[in-house]
């Protein structure tokens, strides 16, 4: 049994300062860059990352935070970058999704190197076990968690080393996860 760890879209659009900026996404940055600091346990750790050229409907000049958001994460600006908190870099694949979509789930993400989709390159390392952290816990990784258990990994959220776009609502969000098979704990617990 392998476990990867999927931290999903630590960027700076997403974080204090950023053009989509989530309520505790910059501290979410230093967490996780605490845990991978140390003897994190993880056979693999990868990134995905929003990478948006053209997502059509996703970018609005009047968004309503649901379905349409100001335009971020930009392909090639400095809002698509690792955000600096997270200083760690030894990755085994970073990758990018929404060139031209919403993309929120990772599992659109394809290897930056490669061009390999995120399921494909974590069975052929022998991953059977996923934990999944990162931003936004109500949209990307709520995408990326839930479509990790469709394809048949073992699939937890690191409840404590996420941000959500909507905190009001992960009491919710929770209780779906666990209804969809999923597991819910806090990484420093
Ligand atoms: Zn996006």
């Amino acid at each position: 049994m392998n476990r990867a760890l999927i931290v999903v879209d630590v960027q700076r659009d997403f974080c204090e300062g950023g053009a989509l900026a989530v309520p505790g996404g910059a501290a979410v940055a230093g967490e996780i860059n605490r845990m991978l600091s140390g003897d994190h346990g993880y056979d693999m750790v990868v990134a995905t990352r929003d990478h948006h050229v053209d997502p059509g409907g996703h970018f609005s000049d009047s968004p309503d935070f649901k379905d349409s958001w100001p335009p971020h994460c930009v392909a090639g600006t400095s809002g698509a970058e690792q955000h600096p908190g997270l200083a760690f870099a030894e990755w085994d694949a970073v990758f990018l999704k929404g060139r031209d979509a919403a993309a929120y789930s990772g599992f659109e993400g394809t290897d930056e190197r490669t061009g390999e989709l995120l399921g494909d390159f974590l069975r052929k390392h022998g991953v059977t076990e996923v934990d999944v952290c990162g931003i936004a816990a109500d949209y990307c990784v709520d995408a990326t968690a839930r479509d990790a258990a469709a394809a048949g990994f073992g699939t937890t959220v690191l409840t404590d080393l996420t941000a959500a776009v909507h905190p009001e609502s992960l009491t919710d969000l929770m209780a779906e996860w666990v209804d969809a098979g999923l597991w819910v704990r806090e990484a420093m617990e």
